[in-house]
């Protein structure tokens, strides 16, 4: 049975002979910023809908679990997380998680696209909540030339919550911008990037990530999945690499006692997404 297209929206994966379809009640609004072609939908069951040159950004009902597994998890890592940096990450949903964490001192986030997040002040406020936080610095800027001009040594956390890589994020796949997030990163730093489906990108993607993560000098790397509906075949990933120190050694004791609520992540979602399944293993040789 065809869908009609007025009534459906879908994202075909070209390559991958699969799709993914919401049914929707209204186009909110479409533009073509500077830099990209920004749509919002309100859906009939998983609220607004925003896509990016045709990709499925995120939706109300399913985004807490990729930007709950974008912060927590490498906030938790890190010894003494003050300074965290995002890069991308416009609609804000992963800088309102790492602004739950009260030891973070300063949160800054560098999306290259200001109409992202004009647009998810609109149609997500509940993802905007902490944008006035006095922690929070919001900079519509290119990721990669910021992070190549920062301080040596000067940041904690670099979180990459990017489009997929092409257009502007294709060059926050590549191994001179690891470099320069190994450059900025003090001696405790983390880089976490959200490194695609495990399913479709282990052998491309997120084997290249290991790679060139593993070349500039990052000591330890490791991919966690996660459930993510609306993205291709509805299994995501992020990947974490460590300036020192091991995925292993993370705070138990402080995720337990954390005093902020959370609707995906906790000790044993944690726990569980150190686990690596054997065929990524075969590919990522670990
Ligand atoms: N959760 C999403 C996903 O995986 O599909 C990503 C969400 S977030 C909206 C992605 C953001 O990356 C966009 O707002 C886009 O403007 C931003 N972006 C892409 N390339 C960038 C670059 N070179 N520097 C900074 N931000 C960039």
């Amino acid at each position: 049975m065809a869908l009609d297209p007025k009534k459906w929206f879908t994202e075909i994966f070209q390559n991958e002979g699969t799709g993914f379809s919401l049914q929707i009640k209204k186009k909110c609004h479409e533009e073509q910023s500077k830099y990209q072609f920004l749509e919002i939908f309100e859906t009939e069951t998983f609220g607004h809908l925003m896509v990016i040159d045709s990709c499925v950004m995120l939706t109300e009902r399913d985004n807490f679990l990729y930007h709950e597994m974008m912060s927590h998890p490498a906030i938790f890592t890190h010894p003494s997380p003050k300074n965290v940096v995002i890069i991308g990450g416009g609609d804000c949903g992963t800088l309102k998680e790492v602004l739950k964490h009260s030891d973070v001192q300063k949160v800054t986030q560098v999306d290259i696209d200001e109409r992202v997040t004009r647009l998810s002040e609109q149609y997500f406020p509940e993802l905007c909540t902490a944008n006035n936080d006095p922690r929070a610095e919001l900079l519509f800027a290119d990721g990669i030339k910021w992070i190549k001009d920062a301080e040596a040594e000067s940041i904690d956390i670099i979180i990459i919550d990017s489009t997929d890589p092409v257009g502007p994020a294709e060059g926050l796949f590549a191994i001179d911008f690891y470099r320069d997030c190994f450059k900025a990163l003090s001696s405790d730093g983390i880089v976490v990037q959200q490194s695609e489906s495990p399913l479709l990108h282990s052998q491309s993607i997120i084997k290249k990530v290991h790679q060139d993560m593993k070349r500039v000098g990052f000591a330890n790397t490791h991919t966690m999945p996660f459930p993510q509906p609306v993205y291709p075949t509805g299994w995501w990933s992020a990947t974490m690499a460590l300036k020192s120190g091991s995925v292993s050694s993370f705070r138990k004791e402080d995720i337990d006692r954390r005093r902020f609520t959370t609707e995906y992540y906790n000790l044993g979602i944690h726990q569980g997404a150190l686990a690596i399944p054997e065929f990524m293993k075969k590919i990522l040789g670990c």
